[in-house]
């Protein structure tokens, strides 16, 4: 008998928290925030409270209550009359989800890709705990980290700063460097000798202690392990098998078809039915929806808006949506204009291509945009360093906007005052806003468009094609199920397991929708 616990990715999208366990040995698929949960309390100037560590993520149930999975540092407890650590525990023990894991090894999480929803929670994880994922999912997992906010609790994924108590608030140690997290490297490429530099390169003055990251990886555990890369809306997504005692159990990660990469989301497919699954982990992010627009489509209406604006352009898409930002240098060499991208963005190519030597070139005539700032971080200045001749200010390209493509996002939009442009568009080729918070900031970005005279182009209510979800239709996702074929069919990042059970009625396949925190036993 082999047991599948789900804490997240339940009946919400992201915040994929799935723990296997086969006798002795024990993984997580994913161990993401759930911002669901997330946004029903907080918002940006609401958080959980840093100085509180762990406390305020298990309160409000952003954290599964698993004693023993946890950073210790976090656990703010034994001082000014605060519980000490089983007393800390004691207050999550009446939680239908409790459990203690303490003395049980936890041989991994294995990582499908670098999005929060499914990254983020590592942070909290035991130092221990190793991170399986492919060299592209780590590296721009660390480009994130590294050009990040360092004081946020939940960013810290590829290394941590030991924290303790100051009083009763949880502090930075001083004096003590990043500690790293053990990464293993699935897929069985090795890094060359520069991208092993930039693994341990630590983004301050303080020092970073990563270890070079193992490989290559064949097994998890005593578990056999495949790893099958993955088209999606980040580069370096992977999907997993894993060989149980009962039989292989699979997970989908988030998968697509429509993108330059659909052929692996297809070849992980043949390769899964292969297999025979006993369990099979699927996303269902898009169920009950019907097709929708492809990479290519969004291409060619981004292409068509750049070559009718007068004026500037500026181009909005997802953070770290590279395959995005390629159709826009390809769109810029189309319109004669020139790419210019942020030193953020920049940081995240010059690891992308340590870890894929192989991605089409793109650097060429690229510039990146140098805002007004006071101090820069060790990371900023690096690059600057070694790109001296790509910067340019606003100063520099405001004569002449036209001959530009901005890689911008809502937030980089006050930078709209120093570019002063009059007229050009602005081209918005992200996604449609799933929340309030969301609904109003595409509001204020009209105003900030209004006020420039840019045309706001892909509108996602009023004008369709300029944005490729990340994710399979529901009826492709139904397709690959049946090509696999497994015993189980477990629908998780889902708002919509039904849906499943009732598009894979008679195929002999069961669906098992998960509930949080409850065992769900398959096999003998
Ligand atoms: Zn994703």
């Amino acid at each position: 008998m082999i047991a599948l616990t789900c804490y997240g990715g339940v009946g919400e999208i992201g915040g994929n928290k799935l723990l296997l366990e086969d006798g002795e040995s024990r993984l997580f698929f994913d161990f993401g925030t759930s911002y669901g949960q997330r946004y029903r309390y907080f918002e940006e100037y609401l958080k959980p409270r840093t100085g509180a560590g762990l406390l305020d993520y298990l309160e409000m149930g952003l954290l599964p209550p698993l004693r023993g999975l946890y950073r210790e540092d976090l656990i703010p407890s034994g001082q000014r009359g605060l519980p000490g650590e089983a007393a800390f525990w004691q207050t999550f023990s009446a939680s239908p989800a409790y459990r203690d894991l303490q003395g049980q090894e936890i041989h991994g999480v294995l990582l499908s890709h670098a999005h929060l929803d499914h990254s983020g929670a590592i942070s909290f994880l035991r130092g221990d705990i190793p991170v399986y994922t492919t060299l592209t999912t780590a590296f721009t997992a660390k480009a994130i980290q590294d050009t990040g906010k360092s004081s946020d609790l939940d960013g810290e994924i590829c290394y941590f700063s030991r924290r303790s108590l100051e009083g009763d608030y949880l502090s930075p140690e001083r004096g003590s460097g990043y500690q790293g997290r053990p990464f293993v490297i699935v897929g069985g490429q090795a890094p060359s000798p520069e991208a092993a530099l930039f693994w341990r390169q630590s983004p301050s003055t303080k020092a970073l202690h990563l270890d070079r990251a193992q490989l290559p990886a064949n097994q998890i555990g005593r578990l056999p392990l495949r790893a099958f890369p993955l088209d999606h809306s980040v580069l370096g997504a992977a999907g997993y098998a894993v060989e149980t005692s009962q039989g292989w159990v699979a997970y989908s990660g988030d998968l697509r078809l429509h993108g330059a990469r659909g052929q692996r989301s297809r070849d992980f497919a043949a390769g899964l039915a292969a297999l025979r699954p006993l369990a099979f982990l699927c996303e269902g992010t898009r169920a009950g929806e019907g097709p929708g627009v492809t990479e290519e489509e969004a291409f060619r209406s981004c292409l068509a808006a750049a070559r009718e604006a007068k004026g500037m352009v500026v181009a909005d898409f997802g953070a770290r949506n590279v395959e995005r930002l390629f159709s826009f240098a390809a769109i810029a060499a189309e319109t004669k204009r020139r790419l210019v991208i942020t030193p953020r963005d920049a940081y995240l190519l010059e690891a992308l291509y340590l870890a894929e030597p192989e991605l089409p070139g793109l650097w060429g005539d690229v510039l990146i945009y140098q805002e007004r700032r006071g101090k820069r971080d060790k990371w900023e200045k690096g690059l600057w360093e070694r790109h001296a001749g790509r910067a340019i200010r606003a100063e520099d390209m405001r004569g002449d906007l036209g001959r530009f493509i901005l890689c911008f996002s809502f937030w980089d939009v006050n930078e709209l005052i120093d570019l002063a442009p009059r007229g050009g568009a602005y081209i918005y080729s992200s996604t449609e806003a799933h929340n309030e918070e969301q609904a109003l900031d595409l509001r204020r970005l009209e105003n900030w468009v209004g006020h420039f005279g840019l045309a706001l182009r892909g509108h996602p209510e009023r004008e369709r094609g300029f944005h490729a979800s990340g994710h399979a239709s529901g009826e492709e996702l139904l397709a690959l199920i049946r090509q696999v074929r497994p015993h189980y069919l477990v629908p998780i990042h889902t708002e919509h397991p039904e849906y499943f059970a009732a598009g894979l009625a008679g195929t002999g396949i069961e669906v098992s929708p998960p509930e949080y925190g409850r065992r769900l036993a398959f096999g003998g």
